[in-house]
């Protein structure tokens, strides 16, 4: 069975991936620090608790596993938090990823799936975003993306390293069999937050800037379903598993929704609407974002088969309906999460 390291392999993206991994008949090793990941979600393989800050840790991980391919989603993903603390960004999205590309060159540079993002085109005005679209980011959890995707191009240089880039769009939803999803603590994300609302959980949900130019005055976005990214990763490392030369993929939906339509999706799944609140823009939020997918779907033959906006929102609603449950079997620490 192919051993394949997943860095982040505990988190939200990662975990899904990890799952569509084992369906393919790979083994996931997740390599995580716990700190935005969680151990009841890495159920498919085996666990290396290590910080890819610890450059001896992920080189003896590396050596031990001896992976055929990695999927590197470790990292710090939050815009706002990346503006009033860069460094955290940049030490731990690009010093943590120097150290993992280290390692591997060590034990002969097996290919890379990199997780990045969309926040690397920055503003645009084109309607579909392709991959040829300039990238200007216009925050440091951007740029931190864009100096892993140009670093990554240096090693395949140096050390003859193949990888490829996803640029994620939106991710929502969760596992249709509800045994992970989606739980981040702070939750940001526009979907979790709604339905919390429209559940009661929470007060008015904010609608951030209620007057860009848009149909309806709030923001446009490409929301793509978490299973739909995680089979596009497994499509992507046996590309390279393959054969395959480095490339670069887009991946969403290519529809594009306004917070407005997701809040009235929301209302309409849950069975009650989401109550909300008219507020002020957030920073560094850009009007619409919406993927071309036609390079993914040409390459890799990926089709995003899950990413209806009902079915997004059914799968998180479900989840959030059976996470306490699922978290409550004991041994997995969820006494000392926050679900509520
Ligand atoms: N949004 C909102 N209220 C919230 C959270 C998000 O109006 O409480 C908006 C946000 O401004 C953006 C969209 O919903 O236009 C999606 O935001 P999210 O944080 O889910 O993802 P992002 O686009 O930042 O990756």
């Amino acid at each position: 069975m192919k051993k394949i390291l997943v860095t982040g392999g505990a988190g939200y993206i990662g975990s899904h991936t990890c799952k569509a991994l084992s369906k393919a008949g790979m083994e996931p090793i997740v390599f995580d620090n716990l700190v935005l990941g969680h151990q009841w979600a890495v159920k498919w393989g085996g666990l290396e608790v290590g910080d890819l800050l610890d450059r001896d840790r992920i080189v003896d991980v590396a050596k031990k596993v001896r992976p055929e391919g990695v999927i590197h989603f470790a990292g710090h993903s939050c815009v706002g938090e990346s503006v009033s603390d860069p460094a955290k960004y940049w030490r731990n999205n690009v010093a943590g990823t120097i150290n993992l590309l280290d390692a591997l060159v060590y034990i002969n540079s097996p290919p890379v799936v990199f997780s990045s993002s969309c926040t690397v085109y920055g503003i645009t005005d084109v309607d579909l975003i392709s991959e040829n679209v300039a990238v200007e980011p216009i925050n440091p959890y951007g740029e931190t993306k864009r100096a892993v995707e140009i670093m990554l191009k240096d090693y395949e240089v140096a050390a003859d390293l193949r990888h490829i880039v996803l640029r994620y769009f939106n991710a929502a939803g969760s596992d249709a069999d509800a045994e992970i999803g989606e739980l981040h603590n702070p939750e940001t994300h526009l979907i979790p937050l709604a339905i919390a609302s429209a559940a009661g959980d929470m007060k008015a949900l904010k609608i951030f800037g209620t007057d860009y130019s848009t149909a309806d005055g709030t923001c446009v976005r490409d929301y793509i379903h978490v299973t739909d990214l995680a089979d596009a990763h497994v499509r992507a490392l046996n590309y390279l598993l393959d054969g395959g030369d480095s490339n670069l993929f887009n991946l969403g939906a290519g529809v594009g929704y306004s917070v407005r339509e997701v809040v009235d999706a929301v209302g309409r799944i849950v069975g009650s609407p989401v109550p909300t609140e008219p507020s002020v823009r957030r920073p560094g939020d850009p009007t619409r974002l919406v993927a071309d997918t036609g390079h993914a779907r040409e390459i890799l033959h990926w089709e995003p088969v899950n990413s209806d906006l009902d079915n997004i929102v059914a799968t998180a609603w479900r989840w959030y309906q059976m996470r306490k449950q699922v978290l409550s079997r004991p041994g997995l620490g969820a006494d000392k999460l926050d679900v509520s």
